[in-house]
């Protein structure tokens, strides 16, 4: 038995598992040469064929938001641009998983290298996909993940996991990964607890541990008495999350009877699967930039007229806020935002840059304006720094609307509000009284009032939306809009951690936007306050 060795990471997925710990397969053995290039192709043709074949029928077996990931993983395989380097490069006596891997490295160097961790996210799949290429070359594809372990490693293929047993228990713990991963996304739906950004470590012998998803520990080889310990903690947590669920399905009301408006903020229509409309008022927060990848094709008014539908649909009446294009920043996407800027996130990004990309703008507020007819569609302006930005945004947005009808095209006028993230708004709401709403981002206003950037470790401490000065801020912006008829939402992180909410319903607020994983703990956290009305 080894001594027991404690690590820390970032938190993925809440929970706690204390069991066996296994290193995920590492790589396939190396292929032997068939003596020729033809043979060479026809085996990577037969490998993808049969990578495919499998992951088709992974798809049929668990269907939504899984099958959507697969469907991009069985879509990269198809692409004749993705294979071609390999080809190539067997033409030129190259063994075929040597070809392939070269081929799929530069790819998955492509999504690493971006700087939104979205899309570096993304290369997980590639590297799924990669691997299951391989196995089939060198024959050594095979099944994989019996559940009821802690599956370690530098990242957990997001095939694995779904092939993984969940109904046995489990848990991953990854030296690198990001929270924001699909593998993370179907965590937290699945309840599968999961800590990230470890640091490098080995098991060299380790075959027990325990990871606490919320705190984002891993403990290897842990005592009897810790393990005990953890076993209680992990019976109180199930404990407090059946509690929590209870109330997913009531309105969130405090234990004094202030109703709370409580939404959801989305990114992707994959996430709807696993969202029921009756646990939520509605979306705070559409965030469209996740619509546009880093390096591919914008996607063309078609394709977000159908996005935007597809949530207003969903929503069933319920109110539907979807926040135009918010790159830049920490989301870059090539040939848009500009190169070398030396601080992006206060450069030209939000609303500052569809003012001055007016193409990409129109074709937005275009989509949008045709979505309008399918819902309670409210459109919301990022960043947000002076006046005139909402004026001419609007002004963009009327002409849109009347190009649509000029041509015929069933179209809608939406509410159009602001995010309240820059100071100088919060300061003096005021000059923002023509707003038809404000969501207060506190992610953006926090850093922005504590010069502290949202992504750096290294201050994290100053990084605080409970610093006073941010909480005096929402109570003004909030008394601002009670005041003056202007509903007033909080859709930043804060709006999920319990820990805040006592202050935010104090500073007046009545609406909160969260994630959906965190929906019954707000809700929960809501039921437990008096706040006095
Ligand atoms: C915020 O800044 O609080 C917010 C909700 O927007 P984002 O996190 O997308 O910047
Ligand atoms: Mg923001």
């Amino acid at each position: 038995m080894r001594s027991p060795v404690e690590l820390r990471g970032k938190p993925a997925s809440r929970g706690i598992f204390a069991g066996p710990v296994t290193r995920i397969a590492g790589e396939a053995a190396a292929r032997v040469y068939s003596g020729s290039a033809a043979g060479e192709r026809a085996a990577l043709d037969a490998a993808i064929a049969d990578a495919i074949a499998e992951l088709t029928v992974l798809s049929e077996k668990i269907g939504g938001e899984g099958a959507d990931m697969l469907a991009f993983q069985i879509a990269m395989l198809e692409d004749e641009a993705l294979k071609a380097p390999a080809y190539s490069a067997i033409e030129s006596a190259v063994v075929a998983d040597k070809a392939w891997s070269a081929a799929l490295a530069v790819e998955i160097a492509g999504y690493e290298a971006s700087e939104d961790e979205y899309f570096r996210a993304r290369a997980a799949d590639l590297r799924d996909l990669r691997d299951r290429v391989l196995k089939h070359l060198s024959g050594t594809a095979g099944p994989s993940g019996s559940g009821g372990m802690i599956l370690a490693g530098e990242d957990v293929p997001p095939t694995l996991f779904l092939e993984t047993d969940w109904s046995r228990g489990g848990a991953i713990a990854l030296t690198s990964g990001s929270a924001s991963s699909h593998v993370a996304m179907l965590a937290r739906a699945r309840g599968v607890p999961m800590v990230v950004g470890l640091g490098a470590f080995e098991l060299n012998g380790h075959d027990e541990a325990i990871v606490d998803g919320e705190g984002g520990i891993l403990i290897l080889s842990p005592e009897r008495a810790t393990v005990e310990m953890w076993k209680v903690r992990a019976a109180g947590l199930a404990i407090e999350q059946a509690r929590e669920r209870e109330f997913l399905h009531r309105p969130a009301v405090t234990a004094d009877g202030v109703k709370v408006e409580v939404l959801v903020n989305v990114a992707g229509v994959e996430e709807l699967d696993h969202i029921d409309i009756e646990t939520c008022d509605g979306i705070g927060l559409m965030r469209t930039e996740f619509l546009f990848r880093d390096g591919a094709p914008l996607p063309d008014e078609d394709e977000q007229f159908a996005a935007y539908k597809r949530f207003l649909e969903w929503a069933k009446g319920k109110p539907v806020t979807i926040r135009t294009l918010d790159i830049g920043g920490d989301k870059p996407i090539r040939g848009l935002t500009p190169d070398g800027e030396t601080n992006p996130f206060l450069g030209l990004r939000g609303v500052r840059l569809m003012l001055a990309r007016r193409d990409v703008f129109r074709t937005q507020l275009r989509a949008l304006a045709r979505a309008a007819p399918y819902g309670q569609l409210k459109v919301m302006l990022p960043m947000v720094t002076i006046p005139v930005e909402l004026t001419e945004a609007g002004e963009e947005f009327v002409d849109a609307a009347d190009a649509l009808k000029d041509e015929g095209i069933a179209c809608g006028m939406p509410p159009l509000g602001i995010m309240v993230e820059v100071p100088a708004v919060a300061i003096v709401p005021e000059m923002f009284a023509s707003a038809a709403f404000f969501s207060i981002g506190s992610n953006d206003l926090t850093q922005y009032v504590t010069a502290s950037s949202r992504d750096s470790s290294a201050v994290a401490a100053l990084n605080d939306p409970g610093n006073p000065a941010v909480i005096r801020l929402i109570t003004r912006v909030a008394r601002f809009g009670r005041e003056n008829g202007i509903p007033v939402s909080l859709c930043g992180d804060m709006a999920g951690d319990p820990a805040h909410i006592g202050s935010l319903l104090k500073a007046g607020l009545r609406s909160l936007s969260v994630s959906p994983a965190g929906l019954a703990r707000v809700k929960a956290a809501i039921a437990n306050l008096r706040v006095g009305s």
